[in-house]
């Protein structure tokens, strides 16, 4: 089973300063009398690095709507992946949040600074197993012994990337015993899925297009696509707003959504995401980019938000957003 992609909807970390560029992938501003009126929506990082001006962006689009529209905000620490995520990072992305004055609607950040809540998933488990029994009764659970090598060793002989229904080993005509590192995935069925995401537009694809969705991976760890979903309706969020990066990972969500009962899924907005002008990759945890760096350096959580703005496409100039006036650029004009 291929690793979770961890992808966290907020794009490719950026260099302070002239490296940034504004995204150009995609309308940046969605339509004001698309959104919905008072969604629930939420912010959700996941504690494996600093907060970065990728997750500034998302954050201005996920309180700027809230804001604009009389919705709401639940802050939820995505700590499924546990090699990868650290308790410093979420101590510091909290800290971050209040010193920028993102103040989430539900839970407060003393919450997770007080120990369990239902908003960390590392705390969730019993939430997760009750999901994937349900999954099971419905006879779609599997175990998947299909490693990256298993994919590279289809791609070798045939020339082209693995693409289909299932994963590339058949595991589930196999019904492999759930013992040892083995994986889990949940077969999501044939078809295409249909939906009008709120910046990019009508969207159909086919869930299952990449295989069955992985819901355990071989060390144990729920994945991201599994989360989220499940996550996102005991909650009750009913608008998902993240990076463009993540409109792929889409299409299965709103399907497991709707085998879990969901009858209507939650609605999607994903933004552009802030480029770097070499294309360059950089790493999460890299001190001079990171958000606490610059408000170190003395820039206001105004002057950033004005920044994230440029880079999002929001405006075309750096004039600063105060974090009390966040809806500004998502409002009628
Ligand atoms: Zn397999």
């Amino acid at each position: 089973m291929t690793a979770d992609p961890e992808p966290d909807g907020t794009g490719d970390l950026l260099a302070a300063g002239d490296l940034l560029v504004p995204a150009a992938n995609g309308s940046a501003r969605p339509d004001p009398r698309v959104l919905p009126s008072s969604p629930v929506t939420r912010f959700a990082p996941a504690p494996t690095g600093l907060l970065h001006l990728g997750h500034l962006v998302n954050a201005l689009y996920t309180w700027g709507i809230a804001c604009a529209t009389g919705g709401r905000v639940l802050l939820r620490i995505e700590d499924h992946d546990r090699q990868r995520s650290r308790p410093e990072f979420e101590a510091a992305l909290l800290e971050d949040l209040d010193r920028l004055g993102l103040v989430p609607d539900e839970p407060p950040t003393s919450t997770f600074r007080a120990g369990p809540t239902p908003f960390r998933q590392s705390d969730a488990a019993g939430v997760y197993e009750a999901a994937l029994d349900q999954l099971r009764d419905l006879g779609l659970v599997y175990a998947c012994a299909c490693s990256r090598a298993t994919f590279a060793a289809w791609e070798a002989e045939r020339g082209r990337p693995w693409r289909g229904i299932g994963c590339p080993g058949g595991c589930r005509s196999l019904a492999l015993p759930e013992d040892g590192d083995i994986g889990l995935r949940v077969a999501v069925g044939a078809g295409s899925e249909r939906w009008v995401d709120l910046l990019a537009g009508p969207v159909a694809d086919e869930p299952a297009a990449g295989g069955d969705l992985p819901v355990r991976d071989r060390a144990g760890n729920w994945t991201y696509a599994f989360c989220v979903v499940v996550d996102d309706a005991l909650h009750g969020v009913d608008l998902v707003i993240r990076g463009r990066d993540l409109l792929e990972a889409t299409a299965v969500q709103i399907r497991l959504a709707r085998i879990l009962g969901r009858e209507v899924p939650p609605r999607f907005l994903h933004h552009p995401l802030v480029q770097r002008v070499t294309g360059q990759k950089l790493s999460k945890a890299a001190g001079d980019t990171a958000v606490r760096s610059l408000l170190d350096a003395g820039r206001t959580p105004a002057e950033l938000f004005g920044t994230a703005a440029r880079l999002a496409g929001l405006q075309a100039t750096e004039t600063p957003i105060d974090p009390e006036d966040i809806g500004r650029p998502f409002r009628t004009v």
